[in-house]
């Protein structure tokens, strides 16, 4: 047997044989044509059964996964309709006399390659989505049919990359998992399988061969591996462990509707840390007692510009209504660092991770500032809404924020527009923020502290860089500490503190976080329940001072 890790796309196990799954590839001949009027017709006619091709797996897709994912498809018929694709192929047609399938494969491929070489990986990961439209023009174009990825009994795929349009169609094929070599968990094909709750396995370092077709495999996707070749032993103690995970899971559902409360009778909150829409979803099946993090940007990536107010304030309202009176905690766009988009105008800049990031930007732009605080507020005229600032350093920042903010609702009131109350919160995830967090909170609402990036402008540790990951120890004692002064700092003025880093989601520290006295936790929203077991098994007055004075000594 060989295990092969790679990133695991939705958590379950999946035993079966493997088909291996090759696309057709089109080979694509240039030739001269001498009638491009006749070309082009041959290319629009072909783009018109493209997108009746996709009207269908839409159709498809909303069986399968529901309005919200089966939208990839409209993406992909608009992605066919875009000016500068459509006019980049014509203009090949009738400008340089060349074959349909070559303006189309040439087009393709220069926009796979414009989206692949982008900065951030949710745009890297639409080069996909430009790939399965070439093929799919190509394919139609040469009179190749959309092949079936069926098999008689459940099988897993091996493939070296699945498109969305695939992934739709493998259910009906009676495929019960997939492993590619290529793919990123943030690509269409991703959240599909999600969606599918189909166990899948992406990025996996294997050659895939035709003499694997046959052969059994195990899909672990809590692990993320892919076993070929598992002896009856191994598919045993599989199927163990997926007994025990499903047992596990329904045990967890006992939780919902549970309340967070110690067993000596302390209660906290335990929020939801979401990025996407259908999170909030997630955040209600999963018995969140509010949105602890809406990670905003996440809409303005995929994005060729800024979204407008209006679009901010639909998303914004969508969530507080779906929440229902439980709070929401915006914060407000996050970018620069990792998260760049061309649009945001951020210069080259040395040491990004120390610049212009996060309020910097929107202290720099008030513009776009305003139109999400404007969203915000208006939002906020429909449920319990709140506004969470990042990458706050100093108490000047916190004065800047509240002039735009004092700014923005005298603008909301005198256009006669309806606002609601908007509670303050500062993330604490610089140690200077940490230090005056005494100051801060005397300026805000609530704190919540950002762990992971606190964690790397204390440590001085890239949180990107894997090299990182021998020296990084998760009971970091200055991090503790620092947690430790943020809390008493906030009780001492009576507000409360929530943790919203990963580290919030770790049930080993689930103890000390109590026994420091936090007053809430948000996590991803399948991490809740397990951690409102911790918390109702754990009683605080127990846990020996011995083990915090540990932190201390
Ligand atoms: C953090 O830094 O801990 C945090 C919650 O923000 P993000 O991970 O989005 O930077
Ligand atoms: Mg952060």
């Amino acid at each position: 047997m060989t295990g092969y890790n790679g990133k695991s796309v939705f958590k379950g196990i999946a035993i079966g044989k493997i088909t291996v799954y090759k696309r057709k590839s089109v080979s694509v001949k240039s030739y001269t044509v001498s009638d491009c009027e006749a070309e082009l017709e041959r290319f629009y006619s072909a783009k018109e059964q493209a997108v009746s091709q996709l009207d269908e797996l839409y159709s498809l897709a909303m069986n399968e996964v529901g309005g919200e994912d089966a939208a990839i498809f409209m993406i992909h018929m608009m992605m066919m309709e875009d000016f500068s694709f459509i006019s980049s192929i014509e203009h090949l047609i009738s400008d340089g006399y060349f074959n349909a399938e070559y303006a189309v494969s040439v087009t393709g491929q220069s926009f796979y390659d414009m989206f692949r070489n982008m900065d951030d990986p949710y745009m890297q990961a639409r080069s996909a989505d430009v790939k399965d439209i070439t093929t799919r023009l190509l394919d139609i174009l040469s009179g190749i049919k959309e092949q079936e990825i069926s098999s008689d009994e459940p099988a897993i795929i091996l493939a070296d990359e699945l498109t969305p349009s695939e992934t739709v169609r493998l259910a009906k094929g009676n495929i019960i998992a997939f492993a590619t070599t290529g793919g990123s968990a943030s690509s269409h094909t991703a959240i599909l399988a999600r969606s599918m709750k189909m166990p899948a396995v992406m990025g996996v370092p294997f050659e895939i061969t035709p003499e694997l077709n046959g052969k059994r495999a195990v899909i672990d996707g809590y692990d993320g591996v892919i076993y070929i070749d598992p002896d009856d032993a191994f598919i045993a103690y599989m199927l163990r462990k997926q007994a025990m995970e499903e047992n596990k899971y329904a045990l967890l559902l006992e939780y919902k509707g549970r309340e967070n409360i110690t067993a000596d009778g302390r209660k906290v909150d335990i929020f939801a840390n979401i990025g996407r829409m259908p999170e909030v979803d997630d955040a209600v099946y999963n018995d969140a007692g509010g949105i602890g993090l809406f990670r905003s940007e996440f809409i303005y990536l995929g994005k060729e510009t800024f979204p407008t107010e209006d679009e901010l304030f639909t998303v914004y309202r969508t969530a507080a209504e779906k929440m229902q009176g439980k709070e929401v905690v915006i914060r407000t766009l996050d970018v620069g660092a990792d998260r760049r988009m061309r649009y945001y105008g951020l210069p080259e800049e040395r040491n990004p991770a120390l610049g212009c990031r996060g309020i910097r930007y929107l202290l720099k732009r008030p513009d776009i500032f305003k139109t999400q605080l404007k969203a915000i507020y208006r939002a906020a005229a429909f449920g319990k809404v709140s506004v969470l600032y990042p990458m706050v350093s100093t108490v000047v920042d916190v004065g800047r924020i509240r002039k735009i903010n004092e700014e923005t609702v005298a603008e909301l009131r005198a256009d006669g527009i309806p606002i609601g109350e908007v509670r303050q919160g500062i993330l604490i995830e610089t140690p200077s923020a940490v230090i005056i967090s005494d100051l801060l909170i005397q300026n805000a609402d609530f704190l919540s502290i950002g762990t992971n990036d606190l964690a790397q402008y204390t440590m001085v540790m890239d949180r990107e860089n894997v090299l990182m990951n021998d020296f990084f120890d998760p009971i970091n004692i200055s991090l503790f500490r620092m947690i430790k002064m943020v809390i008493d700092n906030a009780h001492r003025y009576r507000k409360k503190v929530t943790v919203c880093g990963e580290m919030a989601a770790d049930t080993s520290l689930t103890k000390i976080f109590l026994a420091m006295g936090i007053d809430g936790l948000s996590v991803t929203p399948s991490e809740i329940l397990p951690l409102r077991k911790e918390v109702c098994a754990t009683d605080v007055g127990s846990i020996s001072q011995e083990t915090l004075q540990q932190l201390w000594n």
